[in-house]
């Protein structure tokens, strides 16, 4: 073999618990999916409003699709920028309430535009342990020095921001964790920035559409407006279909314009996504019994499982972690949940910390109480009886 080390990487990943295995859906995402053959209920996606496979959605890509094609064809500063990716900008603005807001094609890549455009050399960029990768991509591709703070610790932020001798400093987090579910600190966050002088870039890949009045995310959960923040959200997630948006200044849109590689230097996403983006906006604004069926399935599965080795982490938004610990005995109990005919899936490093492998349980509008009821009666039965 030409490079024997792959196999022999692979096989200690296999050792230790840790081989990821893709599995093929055949069905749209839903609270109901296929793998291979199988039904499942399922608490695996981010699809948090259940709009991934909403009517309202598929028509809009339809008539998108029979009116401009399928492909964008280039990039957006070169005659990628339709018409359609324009109105969803607009209507993005309109909706999180700041002046201007900008499309990208994915979450990764707006972190990767926002901070190797805004941060550089001589820069210094904070960022909480438990962020994204994306984010943490971002800030290594940006040259800038790199300052990690433990999680949420704003004493240990505010220590580092005043030792910095940095030109620009930023700091960047999560709105929501994605494996946790806890909600950042934000108006917290903003005053160090403030006292600092530092950018806040906030990802809300997760609060999006979730938090606040109306979806409109975590500035609007904590009633927030700064121009010292940068404003991030994705649309694949509770948006349900595809794509991420940076929303701030008019200058802070044109600069990423000017300076995002990630932005420049890619095909422009097929404009029936921004038709379908704009349907699901629609739906995220009005339909606030989505939102109101997402906190009665939190507090339903909060108050039915009673664990005493596993444990439930403090979240209050659809992300509901149990932490199991080891990689083996949490792959094992989801493997278990999967011939109950319940898909949820084990997270383990390096996504999560060492030692805090878990079950990430992710719920949506599209699930039932009865659901949450049956997911809670396996885990209760399976850790009584492990
Ligand atoms: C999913 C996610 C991203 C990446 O977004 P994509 O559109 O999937 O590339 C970025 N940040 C966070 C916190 C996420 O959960």
């Amino acid at each position: 073999m030409l490079f024997p080390y792959l196999a022999d990487e692979l096989n200690d990943l296999e050792v230790a618990g840790l081989r990821r295995h893709r599995r093929v859906l055949e069905s749209p995402q839903g609270a109901r999916i296929v793998v291979e053959g199988r039904e499942y209920l399922s608490f695996c996606s981010n699809d948090y409003l259940g709009l991934a496979s909403h009517p309202a959605l598929i028509e809009a890509a339809q008539s998108a699709v029979a009116r401009y094609g399928v492909g964008a064809g280039a990039s957006h500063l070169v005659n990628g920028h339709s018409v359609l990716h324009h109105e969803l900008e607009v209507a993005l603005a309109a909706f999180t309430g700041l002046p201007s807001a900008l499309l990208f094609s994915t979450g990764y890549m707006a972190n990767l535009g926002i901070v190797t455009a805004l941060a550089g050399r001589d820069d210094e960029v904070f960022a909480d342990k438990l962020n994204h990768a994306s984010l943490n991509d971002a800030v290594l591709l940006s040259r800038a020095k790199f300052t990690r703070y433990p999680h949420l610790d704003l004493v240990v932020l505010e220590k580092r921001l005043a030792a910095s001798r940095s030109k620009r400093k930023m700091v960047v987090t999560d709105a929501v964790f994605s494996m946790d579910g806890d909600i950042a600190p934000v108006p917290e966050l903003l005053a160090l920035c403030e006292c600092h002088d530092a950018l806040l870039v906030l990802d809300d890949a997760h609060g999006f559409g979730v938090l606040g009045r109306g979806g409109r995310g975590v500035l609007e959960h904590f009633g927030i407006a700064s121009e010292r923040t940068v404003y991030m959200a994705t649309l694949g997630k509770a948006a349900g279909v595809f794509g991420a948006f940076v929303a701030g200044s008019v200058e802070l849109t044109d600069y990423l314009v000017q300076r995002a590689r990630s932005y420049i230097y890619t095909t422009a996403t097929p404009p029936l996504l921004s038709a379908a983006l704009a349907a699901s906006l629609k739906l995220i604004d009005e339909e606030e019994w989505r939102r109101e069926r997402l906190r009665e399935l939190i507090a339903a599965l909060r108050q039915s499982l009673k664990l005493q080795r596993w444990r439930l982490m403090d979240s209050a938004t659809p992300i509901q972690p149990v932490i199991i610990g080891s990689n083996q005995e949490t792959l094992t109990v989801s493997e278990v949940l999967r011939d109950h005919g319940i898909w949820v899936p084990a997270i383990r490093p390096p996504t999560v910390p060492k030692g805090e492998a878990r079950l990430r349980i992710s719920l949506s509008a599209a699930h039932t109480i009865e659901d949450v009821a049956h997911l809670a009666a396996a885990l209760n039965e399976l850790e009584s009886a492990a």
